[in-house]
């Protein structure tokens, strides 16, 4: 049985809920993955009459396709979407069955409206938290426009295939045989990279806010909604919903809540928003802002939006190490996420750039893919937490080089090895290996600030205890001022009392 008992059960529900008949085309073959697969889909079929099956030859085997009876969706899933894919299975199956997807009507209308023929392809890992989001989203699209087809292809399945196109982050869409895009993208994001927005115009031409939040993270979202239950008008731009957490796996101190996942908390935020009437402005960026009689923000697409009162919680990013090599190998060996990409240096030698805690857990969950992990700390001393270190230091494939100043990734199409100076001697060393995991902590989105909103050496906004910057009416929460800790839950806190503080302006001015 390749479903345990408890997920099979919640099957069950989702299986009730098809509206009609649908076919697998399976395309299998004698090997183990192929077994799987019709094991996974055997399983099916004995669950749902609803369920045919016939047997084929696509493109690739082991795969099968999601199809309307006499019709093909071009939906296709390439090994077993199983571990993070599951639910995008389970979803195709509803969705082509006829149960509409959650989607906006204005985005299904952008979708129809698509002209040309799109053959996306995607690689995944069936660990990574960011490609279901990617997946969902193009296999919506395939079942809404019979010009676009997308296949999900298990990286892990299609070894030969991965190394063939350089694949060394997942997700990494291909989009008619070319490099599309890589990492996690919403629906929304899709369509605009496509060429598909909708009319920015309209911006400009909206009625002044009372309150305007920049940045939908969780001090945005927090912000908008503490403001929104005040019944003053309220306003959201956002360059990506949702923050930093999009990209976090586990969060166990979310207090209330034992254990959630990144993009489940950030779907959360954004439906608690959406209940208020906030005006949400997505996958829009400002670039400046400026105190008139009113506050004006200029958004990227030239659109300048007017407010009494602005609350910014633009957030962080990951920092850059800045040596040569890691721009031109990004998605090339150099990685960000070790969750996301970790799958993808199986058997490999990596390195882990930083020796706090992100560092850490980054190495001990690679430790456990990968053939060894190299551990760089600039300081004399790693920064983690004891726990971590010792955790650390118990593993036999794991190597910590301490006072080590990385010089250079190196690289001819692809990352293949590492250049540092051992700082305590003034050595240089260079080391073989296929990846490199930056995990050197985070830099505040403030650089569009520049000149208008005090800021501390580091770019962090300088507010005051009710969240209020030097500038009369702007506000700031969140990972992007100067605030000691920055944590989900702090940023929720930071963006309640800048809402407050901004309520309480609004009153006085
Ligand atoms: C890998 C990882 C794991 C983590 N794990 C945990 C954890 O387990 N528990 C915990 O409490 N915290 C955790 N954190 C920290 C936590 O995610 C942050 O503290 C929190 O997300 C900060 O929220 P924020 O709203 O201030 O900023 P962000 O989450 O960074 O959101 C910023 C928002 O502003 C937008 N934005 C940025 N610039 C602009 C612009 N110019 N115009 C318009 N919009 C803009 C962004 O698109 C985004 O919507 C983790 C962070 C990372 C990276």
């Amino acid at each position: 049985m390749i479903l345990d008992a408890e997920i099979k059960a919640q099957l069950a529900q989702y299986l009730q809920l098809m509206e009609n008949d649908i076919v697998l085309k399976v395309s299998a073959g004698d090997d183990q993955v192929s077994r799987d697969m019709l094991a996974l889909v055997d399983e099916l079929t004995t669950m749902s009459s609803k369920i045919k099956v016939e047997k084929t030859t696509l493109e690739r085997t082991p795969s099968f396709s999601v199809n309307r009876i006499g019709e093909e969706t071009g939906v296709v899933f390439a090994g077993v979407p199983l571990g993070h894919e599951f639910t995008s299975f389970v979803l195709a199956l509803l969705q082509v069955s006829g149960r509409p997807p959650k989607v906006d009507q204005a985005v299904i209308e952008q979708i129809k409206n698509l002209k040309g023929t799109y053959r996306f392809e995607t690689y995944v890992s069936l660990t990574c938290h960011n490609c279901p989001d990617v997946v969902q989203a193009l296999n919506v699209m395939s079942v809404l426009n019979p010009n676009v087809s997308h296949t999900m292809i298990d990286g892990a399945a299609f070894k030969e295939e991965v190394e063939q196109k350089d694949v060394m982050a997942v997700p990494t869409v291909f989009l008619n045989g070319e490099p599309f895009a890589s990492g996690r993208m919403s629906l929304e994001e899709i369509l605009a990279k496509l060429g598909s927005t909708p009319d920015a115009s309209t911006f400009g031409n909206k009625d002044p806010f009372d309150v305007l939040v920049i940045g939908g993270g969780p001090a945005g979202a927090t912000a908008a909604i503490y403001a929104a239950r005040k019944g003053i008008r309220t306003g959201i731009v956002a360059e990506r919903f949702g923050g930093q957490i999009l990209d976090t796996l586990g969060i166990e101190n979310f207090i209330s809540v034992k254990y959630t996942e990144g993009p489940k908390l950030a779907a959360s935020l954004e439906e608690h928003v959406k209940h208020y009437n906030v005006d949400i402005m997505n996958l829009q960026r400002a670039k400046r802002l400026e105190k008139k009689e009113l506050i004006e923000v200029e958004l990227e697409n030239g659109a300048i939006l007017k407010s009494k009162a602005v609350i910014i919680a633009t957030g962080a990013r990951w920092r850059n190490l800045g040596v040569p090599g890691e721009a031109e190998f990004k998605n090339k060996g150099v990685a960000y996420c070790p969750h996301c990409d970790g799958p993808l240096f199986e058997g490999k030698h990596v390195a882990v750039i930083g020796g706090g805690n992100s560092g850490v857990e980054a190495a001990i969950d690679l430790a456990g893919i990968a053939k060894h992990v190299t551990v760089l700390e600039f300081a004399p001393e790693l920064k983690a937490d004891a726990v971590l270190q010792d955790r650390l230091y118990s593993l036999p494939n794991v190597t910590v080089i301490k006072n080590a100043q990385t010089k250079e990734i190196t690289g001819t199409d692809k990352v293949n090895g590492i250049t540092y100076i051992d700082r305590a001697t003034g050595e240089e060393h260079h080391i073989e290996l296929q990846g490199v995991f930056v995990q050197i902590g985070l830099v505040p989105n403030t650089e569009w600030l520049e000149g208008t909103v005090e800021r501390n050496r580091f770019g962090e906004i300088i507010v005051d205890k009710r969240g209020a910057t030097n500038v009369p009416g702007v506000f700031a929460a969140g990972d992007c001022t100067d605030s000691a800790y920055k944590q989900i839950i702090i940023s929720m806190g930071s963006g309640a009392t800048a809402s407050l503080g901004a309520f309480d302006y609004l009153i006085r001015n």
